[in-house]
């Protein structure tokens, strides 16, 4: 990677965040529903300079309910609504391994965000992380990056989880406050940087 600065990315799950979440798993192009205001959302947040990484945890294919072929078209049909919505999503991981394989990727392991971080060059410490578990805010936590905790999907439900571990995160009640809540903080950061170069 050379002498590049590292880039920064805004990690985001996607079933619960993006899309409404199915108990039974989204299988198919016929149930992606995006969530009110998602896709105004991820406009906003194509316009900071932060990579828009989705990370996705995908046991349906693991579980013989869905092919992998199946997951990455609905991935990629999610993505091409997103760019025809003004949005990116820079790039998709996704584990496809049910819970009992043990894999590297599946969150709460941090996988994925490894693995973008080796691809794309990214600081994960300044980096964040947007989704609606517990397993998302853990995957976050594991690599120094700055959860968020959405109220959207299973969000509501798992918020007493993060209380239950004693967790600190931000939570705010759909990706539209996380892309505020971001924005502000990237505001900040700027802030602080004229100062310094002031002084
Ligand atoms: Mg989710
Ligand atoms: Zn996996």
């Amino acid at each position: 990677m050379g002498d590049a600065p590292l880039g920064r990315a805004v990690f985001l799950d996607r079933d619960g965040v993006i899309v409404v979440n199915h108990t039974d798993y989204v299988r198919s192009w016929e149930q992606v529903q995006f969530l009110p205001g998602a896709l105004d959302a991820l406009r906003r947040l194509a316009g900071t300079p932060l990579a828009v990484v989705v990370v996705t945890n995908q046991s349906a294919v693991g579980r013989g309910l869905m092919s992998l072929d199946q997951m990455w078209a609905i991935n990629a049909g999610i993505a091409a609504t997103v760019s025809v919505q003004g949005g990116r999503l820079d790039r998709v991981y996704a584990c496809p391994h049910r819970p009992d394989e043990g894999c590297a990727c599946r969150k709460p392991a941090p996988g994925m965000l490894l693995a973008a971080a080796a691809d794309m060059g990214l600081d994960l410490s300044r980096s964040y992380l947007v989704g609606d578990a517990v397993s998302d805010v853990e995957a976050a936590m594991a690599v120094g990056a700055q959860p968020i905790l959405v109220l959207t999907g299973r969000g509501e439900a798992q918020r007493a989880g993060l209380r239950a571990k004693g967790y600190d995160v931000p939570v705010v009640a759909d990706l539209a406050e996380a892309v505020a809540w971001i924005l502000a903080r990237e505001t900040g950061d700027g802030d602080r940087q004229s100062a310094d170069g002031v002084g």
